[in-house]
């Protein structure tokens, strides 16, 4: 081994297990459900992305084995050579009709969608408003886009009014776009659409919502752009198939234009194999579920609102939530993994979330509860959390 590159990470990691900063992993001996099991312990799961419960259901389940006898475990080429199936392309008209939009692309996941979409659209000579708290998938787009980025303060709209002005003003750049996610995954807040909508029209800007925490939970299930009436107004609906949805995959829906440039410019599109064809058909089935009825997104946002008022009455700091995600900061990362890990010895799985995932000093707990929990299971989480809280003297 190279004595750089082992001097390197022999420092490195012993930097971040002395800050606290070093993730470890606790693999699942089982599904990603409303319970789990990690070194033979059942414990109460709110960590997933799972929120609808679908990453585990039946009949999705059945839908992908028979694809998968029906076309077998791989799509065997990229996209534009021959591995479009017609899996795929019934995928996209789902999309596009989940979307209420003209049409849609899916890609492998959403993190390589966003490494696609956004450098398939801008260069050297644009600019990208980004909003300070957008999800690491974003910032790495936008940089490989080569468009100069410039970070707008969380939600603030004068900010993003003045930085629009100042960008499209300027005349150093041929476009320039607003980027934001839908909802943000660390705090639970959702982005201001109307407002983003009313400063794009005024500098003409291209908006591009990352709705990854959104679709499935936010407008009925039909995702944030839905929940403001906003299809017609935002160029870009792009989210992820492996939270809400259940499976894996990420999708941008817009214009039959968008999409046709999409097709022969986005490099994940052109150079990774597609996606299998069992994922494939699951999604198609989850996204029916999600149309067909808010069963699923009720039960999640009743499970939510319960689980939130119970960690609020305790005195945790839920933050500015606005959706079944649920984060208790606490602050210092050491105490924020201490606390996680009390938790999981009592019973429950809540893993810390710390810098670099949040700034640092913001700390925190992040809870996803789903459409599966019981009421019983959040009820054994909120007096494990009281517990614990009072144990580490968060809460009195
Ligand atoms: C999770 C997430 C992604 C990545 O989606 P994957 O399908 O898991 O790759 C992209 N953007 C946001 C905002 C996310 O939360």
């Amino acid at each position: 081994m190279s004595k750089v590159l082992n001097a390197f990470l022999t420092e490195n990691l012993k930097e971040l297990r002395e800050q606290g900063l070093y993730n470890e992993i606790n693999p699942l001996e089982g599904p990603n459900g409303a319970e789990i099991t990690i070194g033979g312990k059942q414990l109460i799961n709110l960590s997933s992305n799972n929120y609808l419960g679908l990453a585990t259901d039946e009949s999705l389940k059945e839908l992908a084995k028979d694809a998968i006898d029906k076309y077998g475990v791989g799509a065997g080429a990229v996209r534009t050579i021959n591995g479009t199936l017609d899996l795929h392309v019934l995928l996209e008209e789902k999309l596009a009709q989940f979307k209420g939009t003209e049409a849609a692309i899916s890609f492998q996941s959403g993190f390589n969608c966003n490494m696609a979409a956004i450098s398939a659209v801008m260069n050297k000579k644009d600019a990208i408003l980004s909003d300070e708290l957008n999800h690491a998938s974003i910032i790495d787009g936008c940089r490989l886009s080569g468009a100069k980025v410039i970070r707008v303060n969380h939600q603030d709209m004068d900010d993003l009014r003045a930085k629009a002005k100042e960008a499209t003003e300027s005349g150093l750049y041929e476009k320039v776009m607003y980027i934001t996610d839908g909802v943000f995954s660390m705090d639970g807040n959702i982005a201001n659409l109307p407002d983003v909508v009313k400063i794009a029209k005024e500098f003409d800007l291209i908006t591009y919502v990352d709705d990854a925490h959104g679709s499935g939970v936010t407008g009925k299930g039909k995702g944030t752009v839905k929940h403001f009436g906003l299809e017609k107004e935002i160029d870009f609906q792009m989210g992820t198939l492996s939270k809400a949805i259940g499976v894996v995959g990420g999708y941008v829906a817009g214009t039959q234009e968008l999409i046709d440039w999409l097709k022969v410019r986005s490099r994940p599109f052109l150079f990774s194999t597609a996606v299998t064809p069992g994922d494939v058909a699951a999604t198609i089935g989850a996204l029916q579920i999600i149309m067909d009825s808010t069963e699923l997104h009720d039960k999640l946002w009743e499970n939510g609102d319960y689980l939130k008022a119970g960690l609020q009455k305790l005195g945790f700091d839920i933050g500015a939530s606005e959706t079944p995600i649920t984060p208790c900061i606490i602050g210092e990362e050491k105490l924020s993994q201490q606390f996680s890990k009390r938790l999981m010895e009592e019973g429950v799985y809540a893993k810390a979330i710390v810098f670099p995932t949040v700034a640092k000093g913001k700390g925190r707990v992040r809870n996803m509860p789903t459409a599966s929990h019981t009421k019983e299971m959040l009820d054994e989480a909120l007096s494990v959390y009281e517990k614990v809280g009072k144990e580490l003297g968060i809460i009195s």
